[in-house]
């Protein structure tokens, strides 16, 4: 795993520090973790890591497309490595447990309507709902 996100972060020019290697990790092990949930992870080994160095490297992931952050509407951002699939999240209104689900067939949310001529690049699709232990 290290090595893959080592050649991503060459290939990108981005230099190879403990900070952001660290971040990667945790994403990895824990996909749609927030930037404090990071930052908890990352300080436990990492003692010198800052909560604005998790942010700064959190932004530069993201810039590079290595690193996908979801945004839903009235929680902190979530960040995720699964990036370039378009994938869709659902969230649990009740206990934020969130999941990945694919689209029906490939990608048809990038095909709106009527696109007013830009050229669609990403579309964002949250459900929202319970969960299956929250709906007991
Ligand atoms: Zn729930
Ligand atoms: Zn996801």
């Amino acid at each position: 795993m290290a090595e893959r996100y080592e050649q991503i972060l060459k290939d990108n020019k981005l230099s190879l520090t403990a900070v952001r290697l660290a971040v990667l990790q945790v994403l990895q092990d824990h996909p749609h973790s927030d930037a404090m949930y990071i930052f908890a992870r990352v300080k436990k080994n990492i003692a010198t890591a800052s909560r604005q160095a998790i942010y700064n490297n959190l932004n530069t992931l993201v810039e590079h497309a290595i690193v996908r952050e979801i945004k839903p509407k009235g929680k902190a951002s979530l960040y995720e490595t699964k990036v370039g699939d378009n994938h869709h999240h659902i969230v649990c209104t009740n206990c934020d447990q969130v999941s990945d689900t694919d689209c029906h067939s490939f990608a048809p949310c990038l095909s709106p309507t009527d696109s007013h001529g830009f050229a669609i690049k990403e579309a964002e699709v949250i459900f929202w709902g319970l969960c299956p232990d929250c709906q007991k």
